[in-house]
């Protein structure tokens, strides 16, 4: 049986130490959430398996780690101080706050049912700063609300650096604030959260051709490499489009309450290098952009063949990882009924994405000879560096099962008696639960090949 709710993915969070509420014991704060032990392993896993597909698996795109605190000016030019709003509503009657387009009808409260609700306002979501020491408490900074716009002020000084003749990227993993309305399903919407985004600059005679494939590259990563099943994925054309955008589609993920958005993959026109470069008449800008007066370098492309100078298009691809993570918790999830009429709830996790990637467990815990077998097992599969592994000393093997199952460890090796007689352990599988003896010196092999897939 899958999760039946995201509570489900809530409570196992909570009580295997992969999320808590943000400073939870002085009452937690709305859309804040820290990662424990298991979940910083696995949005590590995520982030891993991200950059592996768009930096070490390619020759086209560069990396990039800017900084989370900005110059206000890069946030006046990107349209986002203007216009990157929410509509906020307000209920007259029981004074609840949303944000409009996300309302269940829009012209009913959500939480009290009352139709006597406020005209929407257009609500600002970049969190602002004061920062230096001379700050008088106004907004000199922002908190970026994405990872894109502090990748293509960037622009020039990653061509210079890594020469790169169209189509090329740049990519980012990193923070993001914004200041939504309403916080909620865990960590769907979150106010900190991260985001895993890439922009592909192309000629704009090619933008449709990369759009297309950059569409298609991004499914195939979703279930191939997130292990996502294809029928729990779709796209979705924007029904409007954003003002700089030819053309839009969100991957959604069918969470349990409906499809919802989890990556979108954005054609932005000359929209972001023609807003922030010098210059701007020099060029031929077809997006609508703000008439730029403080940027202090170009933002353009020379092509080496036909001597022609010009800006190029963007195409995005923009990834939540949370999001990413509790998809691919939700479709981990079981809840299994086994044949001794007891049931098991496991994370059936692809190996490569799972927090711990193999725990030892001696069978009892006082019997020196066993644990010493143990740790030197553990030692051996710590030097493969492939992540956590994890040495149990409970002595009680049953729930030392039960909790790898919940964090979803592909594997278990349990050292017993016959270890000492004859050097084998017993090798079990999360997903079948098969058991099977493996010589000691096989272990590391046989532990690769399980992670490595
Ligand atoms: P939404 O319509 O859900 O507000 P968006 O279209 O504004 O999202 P983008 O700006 O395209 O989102 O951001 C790219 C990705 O970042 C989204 O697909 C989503 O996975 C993630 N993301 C955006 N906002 C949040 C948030 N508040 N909390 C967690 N993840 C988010």
């Amino acid at each position: 049986m899958p999760a039946k709710s995201v509570n489900d993915i809530v409570a196992l969070c909570k009580r295997r130490g992969f999320i808590f509420t943000g400073s939870e014991i002085y009452g937690g704060l709305g859309g804040a959430y820290d990662y424990g032990p298991y979940g910083v392993e696995m949005m590590k896993n995520i982030r891993n398996a991200w950059w592996n597909a768009m930096v070490y698996s390619r020759n086209d795109i560069e990396g990039l780690d800017a900084a989370l605190i900005s110059n206000r000016l890069m946030w006046k030019y990107s349209g986002h101080e203007s216009s990157f709003s929410d509509p906020l509503v307000e209920c007259k009657k029981c004074g609840a706050r949303m944000r409009q387009d996300k309302m269940r009808d829009q012209t009913k409260c959500d939480n009290c049912g009352s139709t006597d609700i406020t005209e929407p306002r257009a609500y600002q979501l970049m969190m602002g700063l004061s920062i230096g020491a001379t700050a008088d408490g106004a907004i000199n900074a922002y908190l970026r609300p994405e990872t894109a716009t502090t990748t293509y002020v960037n622009f020039k000084n990653v061509l210079d650096a890594c020469p790169h003749k169209l189509p090329f990227g740049i990519c980012q993993i990193g923070k993001a604030f914004r200041n939504e309305i309403s916080p909620r399903g865990f960590v769907f919407r979150m106010r900190e959260f991260e985001q895993a985004e890439m922009q592909y600059f192309v000629n704009p005679q090619d933008d449709e051709k990369y759009f297309e494939m950059w569409k298609k590259t991004r499914l195939d990563w979703w279930t191939n490499v997130l292990g996502i099943p294809a029928d729990k994925l779709r796209f979705k054309p924007h029904d409007k489009l954003a003002h700089y955008a030819k053309a839009a589609v969100d991957i959604e993920y069918e969470f349990p309450d409906g499809f919802d958005e989890v990556e979108g993959i954005h054609n932005r026109q000359d929209f972001d290098l023609g807003s922030h470069t010098k210059s701007q008449s020099d060029f031929k800008i077809n997006a609508n952009v703000l008439k730029n007066s403080d940027s202090t370098t170009k933002l353009s492309y020379s092509d080496a063949q036909t001597g022609e100078n010009f800006i190029p298009y963007v195409i995005e691809t923009a990834m939540g990882v949370n999001r990413a993570m509790l998809a691919v918790m939700l479709s981990a999830y079981t809840d299994e009924q086994l044949p001794d009429g007891k049931s098991r709830i496991v994370l059936k996790l692809k190996p490569a994405l799972a927090p711990v990637k193999a725990a030892v467990i001696p069978l009892a815990r006082n019997v020196p000879e066993l644990l010493t077998t143990a740790e030197n097992i553990e030692n051996d599969l710590r030097k493969l560096g492939i992540g956590r592994i994890e040495l149990e000393n409970s002595g009680n093997i049953g729930k030392n099962y039960r909790r790898h199952d919940e964090i979803g460890t592909p594997v278990c090796i349990t050292v017993d008696h016959q270890t000492l007689e004859d050097g084998t352990i017993t090798m079990r599988h999360r997903d079948t639960m098969a058991q099977e003896r493996v010589a000691i010196a096989d272990v590391p092999r046989r532990v690769l090949e399980i992670i490595n897939g």
